[in-house]
């Protein structure tokens, strides 16, 4: 398997000028599909690495796959990824103009986060951005912002809040699950969602 590179050599991020090729993208792909850095890759049915346009104009980043995750190997495709999908068609995106994948790649045991798999999975979600090159990045629940921005912690006062971050926009939101817990948290999840929309029509990406 090729050497995988560091933190230091895939972040900061490259600017939006880089060349990038389907070749490479498979490269990744493959890369992931055989990975083995942590534990979770021996517990896996599939990894779920990414769903949506590879020219995204906004990425959303959640935690980790769950159950239906693991099964399909798609990020998003269980109960959480059908409130997602409502948001990302409110707030009028097409589906040529956002992508969704997770931190983590591999199904974690009782779908609890890895600090572990987050920090050796962690050159691969680089290494997609760096690919995607999306506009904006939207995190989806406290394990995926911290896994950018721990700085802006915590959940409740960085959620719905817009920020530059190495030349990308960043948009922190609560997980789409956790909207599903409570109706102080559905009401969060709507409101955010309508300043994301705000956000995105005065920029012009929906
Ligand atoms: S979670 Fe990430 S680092 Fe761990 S085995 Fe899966 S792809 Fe590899």
């Amino acid at each position: 398997m090729p050497r995988l590179p560091t933190v230091d050599e895939v972040w900061p991020l490259v600017p939006r000028t880089h060349r990038r090729s389907l070749a490479e993208w498979t490269r990744l792909n493959r890369e992931i599909d055989r990975c083995r850095r942590c534990p979770l890759g021996d517990l896996r049915a599939h990894p779920a690495i990414h769903r949506g346009s590879l020219r995204p104009r906004v990425l959303f980043v959640g935690e980790a796959p769950g159950a239906a995750e693991d099964r399909a190997g798609l990020p998003f495709v269980g109960a959480a990824g059908k409130r997602l999908d409502q948001l990302i068609h409110g707030v009028g995106l097409l589906e040529s103009e956002f992508a969704v994948l997770n931190v983590i790649k591999c199904r974690p045991p009782q779908n609890r986060f890895s600090l572990e798999a987050a920090e050796a999975c962690r050159p691969f979600l680089a290494r997609q951005i760096e690919f995607l090159q999306p506009m904006m990045v939207v995190t989806l629940g406290v394990s995926a912002l911290s896994a950018f921005r721990p700085d802006l912690l915590p959940m409740t006062a960085a959620a719905g809040h817009i920020s530059r971050w190495r030349g990308l926009r960043f948009f922190p939101m609560i997980h789409p699950a956790a909207a599903a817990r409570s109706l102080g948290f559905l009401r969060r999840w709507k409101r955010d969602g309508k300043t994301l929309a705000s956000i995105l029509a005065r920029l012009g990406a929906a």
